[in-house]
């Protein structure tokens, strides 16, 4: 869409991936005149193309941490609009598998810290147990730390009705798109692409997504059956990846953001809020 150099959104959202997705379609949904810049041909061409497909629980987040809160949030909202959205799920549960004394020796500290978390039904489990929930693991196999709310779902799919839901409350999406510099008058910020500037009152960054160093080197098992087996030679705390990072936002306070009547076209039907 030809960008009007007079327009001044509510609210730009630099980067489509998940984050920024959900960040349109909430703001989209709450009446906001919103826009999306994402440098690539497409929206969710990062790490939210691929990922391990595994809504966490949060149950080996740092304690108190920004990363729980996000994770725990999530966590609760995938579940609460995940049918309006028709989004799957598959209620796999989580293993964190001990294949070495030391790692069976650090389960209860896992343990420990899910509960700290808040996430009471983890518990360790033996090795017996261990095998009939998961018969296709290898031999070794010492004990585990059961997650039974760790699942699966699309990594896919519930960016893009995100982005969907957007779209349909009125959202806008502006591909190759590449943020190259902004400036802030005090008022609004002038974003720079090579389109031409998007003026917005308040800008989202969620374009800065980090890699796992871990995942690389992680060594991860998964059985045919229906749990989600994770584990790397250096400890049962295992596959993990860095914390996403924070959606920044730039200047105003999200209540200065301007409300309007705007038509809901799906509010009865499966992308209703
Ligand atoms: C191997 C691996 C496995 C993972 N497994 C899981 C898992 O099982 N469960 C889980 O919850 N998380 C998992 N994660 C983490 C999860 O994938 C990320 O936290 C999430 O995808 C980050 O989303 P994002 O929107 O922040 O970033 P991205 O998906 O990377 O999106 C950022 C977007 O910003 C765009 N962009 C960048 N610069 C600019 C610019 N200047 N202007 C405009 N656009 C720009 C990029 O093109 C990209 O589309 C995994 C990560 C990895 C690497």
């Amino acid at each position: 869409m030809p960008e009007n150099s007079d327009a001044v959104y509510d609210l730009a959202v630099i980067g489509g991936g998940v984050v920024g997705c959900a960040v349109l379609r909430r703001f989209a949904l709450a009446g906001a005149n919103c826009v999306l810049l994402e440098r690539g041909a497409d929206i969710l061409g990062g790490a939210s193309k691929g990922n391990s497909a595994i809504l966490h629980t949060g149950f080996d987040a740092p304690p108190g941490s920004v990363e729980l809160a996000c994770m725990r949030a999530g966590y609760a909202e995938y579940l609460a609009i995940r049918e309006r959205l028709n989004l799957p799920l598959v209620e796999t549960s989580a293993l964190v598998v001990a294949w070495t004394e030391s790692e069976r020796a650090r389960l209860p500290e896992i343990v420990a810290r899910a509960h700290a978390n808040g996430i009471a039904d983890v518990r360790e489990i033996g090795p017996d147990e261990l095998r009939r929930r998961e018969p296709n693991l290898g031999p070794g196999a010492l004990g585990a730390v059961l997650v039974p709310g760790e699942h699966v779902i699309d990594p896919w799919s519930a960016p893009l009705a995100y982005a969907h839901q957007a779209l349909a409350n009125g959202g806008t999406i502006r591909r190759n798109a590449p943020v190259e510099g902004g400036a802030f008058d005090g008022e609004r910020w002038t974003l720079q692409t090579p389109g031409g500037p998007v003026r917005a009152r308040v800008v989202v960054n969620a374009a800065r997504a980090r890699g796992s160093s871990s995942s690389s080197t992680s060594r991860r098992r998964r059985s045919s059956g229906r749990s989600f087996c994770r584990s790397r030679p250096s400890g049962p705390r295992a596959f993990s990846w860095r914390a996403p990072p924070l959606a920044t936002c730039w200047s105003a306070p999200p209540q200065r953001i301007r409300r309007t009547a705007r038509p809901r076209p799906w509010k009865r039907g499966p992308c209703a809020r």
